[in-house]
C-alpha cells in the first residue's frame, strides 16, 4: 500500500454509532466523524446519516468527493461480501437484504465494497495495528458481544458468502444461556461483558451474599461487567467466582480457535480486555489445558493498538484490496 494518492473513505457502521473517514494508504486519517447511528428509523434513516457523515468527513479532510478512488463500509451483522448485501443484524431492526453496497455506491458515485465489521477490524489490525506482518491470526473482540475475525494466509476469512468469522457464536456449552442470534450456549452469551453482568444479576437475585450492588447505586439494573469488577478488585469473592467463571468460558473459545486455526497471534480488544490478568491469567490456563500443548506453545497474545478505529481502518483496508486486485486482473 504506498500509493500516496490513492484514498479511501471508510465506513464503520456499528448499532450504535457510525464512524466515517477519509483515510490514506498509509492508515492515516485525515478526517473522522462520529455520530449516533439512528438504528430505530431502520435502513432509510441510517443510510441517510451515513452520506451526511461521509459528506463530513470529505469536509473535515478539506477534500471533495471526487479524490478518493473507493469506498469501504464494515457492517455488524451477516454481510454477503460479494453481493454488497447485509443480510439481517441483530443491532439494526428491520434490515433484511439490504443491498447496501450499490446503495452507498449510487450515492456517492463511487466503487464500494461491504464487509462484516469483525472481518474489517481483523483487517485494521493487520495493515495498520497489532498484528501488522503477521499472516497467521485471529482477532478477537470482548466487549458487550464476542466478535472477531479470522486471517489465514494473509487474507481475512470470508467464507463462501461473507458470513465466516462469527466466533461470538460458536456454542461452548450445549444446553448454555439463550444467545440474541437464537442459538444458546455462544459463546459471547457465556463470556461477554452482557453475560458477565447478566450472572452477577442471577446471583444478587438469588441471595448472593456480594457487594456487587454497592458498587451499581444500589440498583441491579446498574450492574454491569465494570461493576463486578470493581467488586471484584475490592476482595468480593462472588465477584471474583463470576469473572473466573466467564474466564474459564472465554479460555474454551480460545483453545478451539488455537486447535482449529494454529495462529501465530491473538489480538485481543474490547472493553473487557482491559480486565487485563485478572480475566486472562485463569483464562491462559484453560487454554494451555485444553489446546494442542505445541500450538499452544507457538501461539502470542497481544493487545489491539487500534481501538475504535480498527473497523473503519479495515473497512478502507478491505477496498483498497480489492481495488487493486480488481486492477491487477487482466480483463
Ligand atoms: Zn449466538
Amino acid at each position: 500500500m504506498s500509493d500516496k494518492n490513492l484514498l479511501i473513505l471508510g465506513i464503520d457502521l456499528g448499532g450504535t454509532k457510525i464512524l466515517t473517514s477519509v483515510i490514506n494508504p498509509e492508515g492515516e486519517m485525515l478526517s473522522r466523524d462520529h455520530s449516533v447511528t439512528p438504528a430505530a428509523e431502520g435502513p432509510d434513516g441510517v443510510i441517510q446519516a451515513i452520506l451526511s457523515s461521509a459528506a463530513r468527513a470529505f469536509q473535515g479532510a478539506s477534500v471533495a468527493m471526487d479524490s478518493v478512488s473507493a469506498i469501504g463500509v464494515g457492517a455488524p451483522g451477516l454481510a454477503d461480501t460479494e453481493a454488497g448485501l447485509l443480510y439481517t443484524s441483530p443491532n439494526l431492526p428491520g434490515w433484511k437484504d439490504v443491498p447496501l453496497r450499490d446503495i452507498i455506491q449510487e450515492k456517492l458515485k463511487k466503487k464500494a465494497f461491504l464487509i462484516n465489521d469483525g472481518n474489517a477490524a481483523a483487517l485494521g489490525e493487520y495493515y495498520f495495528g497489532a498484528a501488522k506482518g503477521v499472516s497467521h491470526f485471529i482477532y478477537v473482540t470482548i466487549s458487550t458481544g464476542i466478535g472477531g475475525g479470522i486471517v489465514v494466509d494473509g487474507k481475512v476469512l470470508n467464507g463462501f458468502k461473507g458470513m465466516a468469522g462469527e466466533i461470538g457464536h460458536m456454542t461452548i456449552a450445549d444446553e448454555g444461556p439463550p444467545c440474541h442470534c437464537g442459538n444458546r450456549g455462544c459463546w459471547e452469551a457465556l463470556a461477554s461483558g452482557t453475560a458477565l453482568a447478566k450472572a452477577a444479576r442471577k446471583r444478587i437475585e438469588t441471595g448472593a451474599d456480594t457487594t456487587i450492588l454497592s458498587f451499581a447505586e444500589g440498583k441491579i439494573d446498574k450492574v454491569t461487567a465494570q461493576t463486578v469488577q470493581s467488586a471484584a478488585e475490592k476482595g468480593d469473592p462472588i465477584a471474583n467466582q463470576l469473572i473466573l467463571k466467564v474466564a474459564y468460558y472465554f479460555g474454551v473459545g480460545v483453545a478451539n480457535l488455537i486447535n482449529i486455526f494454529n495462529p501465530e497471534l491473538i489480538v485481543i480488544g474490547g472493553g473487557l480486555s482491559n480486565m487485563g490478568e485478572r480475566l486472562f491469567k485463569p483464562a491462559h490456563k484453560v487454554v494451555e489445558e485444553r489446546a494442542f500443548n505445541r500450538a499452544y506453545r507457538t501461539v502470542r497474545f497481544v493487545k489491539a493498538a487500534l481501538g475504535r478505529n480498527s473497523g473503519v481502518l479495515g473497512a478502507a483496508a478491505f477496498a483498497l484490496d480489492e481495488m487493486k486486485r480488481a486492477l491487477g486482473e487482466p480483463e
